[in-house]
């Protein structure tokens, strides 16, 4: 009987859509399509893998006592676990910050006030932790949701909570003081599963594997851009030193004597800097695709 590779992911919030896109990036059909609120389990068409859907803090220890082989998860959530879990891959979404922020106009203006202070946080065991780091003994409020609103009904002095764009500290006139732990989503499996060894194509070792074959290519190709320019031959030595592409750009004669059309890739973050590169040394004409899939 050939298995199939259980995933957990966030039945619904902020890492659904993204786990589920990238699933659906990777060329796995999902039955029923996206969306369907209530299910708790599903299985892909066309690919070996079943999907549980969970809390996301539900995630990591699901995933530790092999219920799920795999999850996607915030790292935020892997560490306050604390299960026995490995990082198989970072997927450079729902990035976020942990962060001590305290109101507007508090006394405190760095850590070192914190001490004997009281901070509400749902992050109990990465707060205590990081508390124990810098020697600040402060007494720690653990509560479940809305952290945000402690300071102002006299909870608490300070917080530590996930912040994103900051808007909620805003709207809430905390400010940050300091950032505990940045995160985004990883691929997380068991330390055991991690370390057993792969006995054939279809176990779920096997799969996983291959699941993850195709998650890097999407995220190479998510991190890359196809560069396509016409180049005076004379710039193509530059322009290859600029654009050194997978193995080496692609030269391709144009139609004018003295041209070429050069092909090749570029990183994403440092795009713009390396147009203006391309500009200086003669490039023109230059086209900028996006990639859909990368193997190497
Ligand atoms: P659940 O109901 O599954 O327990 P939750 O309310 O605990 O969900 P969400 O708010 O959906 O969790 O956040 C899930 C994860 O997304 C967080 O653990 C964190 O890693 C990340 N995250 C949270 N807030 C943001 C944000 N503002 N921007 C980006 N990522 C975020
Ligand atoms: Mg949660």
């Amino acid at each position: 009987m050939t298995s199939r590779l259980r995933i957990a992911l966030q039945k619904s919030g902020r890492l659904s859509d993204d786990s589920l896109s990238l699933l659906l990036e990777c060329g796995i059909s999902l039955n029923p399509p996206k969306g369907g609120g209530s299910r708790l389990k599903t299985e892909a068409l066309n690919f070996p893998l079943e999907l549980l859907f969970l809390r996301d803090d539900d995630i990591p220890r699901y995933v530790a006592d092999g219920v799920a082989h795999v999850g996607i998860v915030g790292e935020n959530v892997v560490l306050e676990e604390a299960q026995a879990l490995a990082v198989v891959e970072r997927l450079g979404f729902s990035k976020c910050k942990l962060s001590l922020a305290v109101p507007r106009n508090s006394e405190i203006k760095e850590i070192s006030g914190l001490q004997g202070k009281r901070i509400a946080t749902s992050y109990p065991r990465i707060l205590q932790e990081y508390l124990r780091r810098e020697g600040i003994s402060a007494s720690i409020h653990q509560i479940s949701g809305s952290v945000e609103i402690a300071p102002s009904i006299g909870l608490a002095d300070a917080i530590c909570d996930i912040v994103g764009s900051g808007s909620t500290l805003f709207s809430n006139g905390l400010v940050e003081l300091h950032t505990v732990l940045r995160s985004e989503a990883v691929l997380v499996t068991s330390k055991h599963f991690a370390e057993s060894k792969v006995s054939t194509e279809d176990s779920p070792e096997g799969i996983l594997e291959k699941l993850l074959f195709r998650i890097q290519a999407v995220g190479r190709a998510r991190a890359m851009k196809y560069i396509l320019l016409n180049t005076p031959n004379e710039a193509i030595s530059s322009i290859v030193e600029l654009l050194p592409g997978v193995r080496s750009p692609t030269v391709i004669p144009l139609a004018r004597e003295g041209w070429s059309s050069l092909h090749s890739v570029v990183e994403e973050n440092q795009f713009w800097s390396v147009i203006e590169q391309l500009r200086k040394v003669g490039a023109e004409g230059i086209l900028v695709l996006s990639i859909e899939k990368m193997i190497l």
